[in-house]
């Protein structure tokens, strides 16, 4: 963490993959599908919030590489 400020599609990125890694969790533990439990199984709703997670958690692995432009110019906010 550098403390400075993510773009809006990083922020974006962040709370899928962490919404994705919390419902996981609850599944292990918990045994509730928050996702399905909300949407309902197999339904296009709950497939959509799934592929946003898996594309999410792609990107938050790639930022590990600081790909984004807000990571490479120090997130400066820019006006
Ligand atoms: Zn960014």
């Amino acid at each position: 963490m550098t403390g400075g400020k993510k773009c809006i599609g990083c922020k974006i990125v962040a709370v899928l993959a962490g919404i994705g890694a919390l419902n996981w969790g609850l599944v292990t533990f918990l045994h509730r599908n928050l996702v399905t439990g909300l949407l309902g199984e197999g339904t296009a709703a709950s497939k959509v919030v799934y592929g946003l997670v898996a594309v999410a958690g792609a990107m938050a692995l790639l930022s590990v590489f600081n790909l984004c432009p807000c990571q490479r110019q120090g997130c400066e906010p820019k006006k």
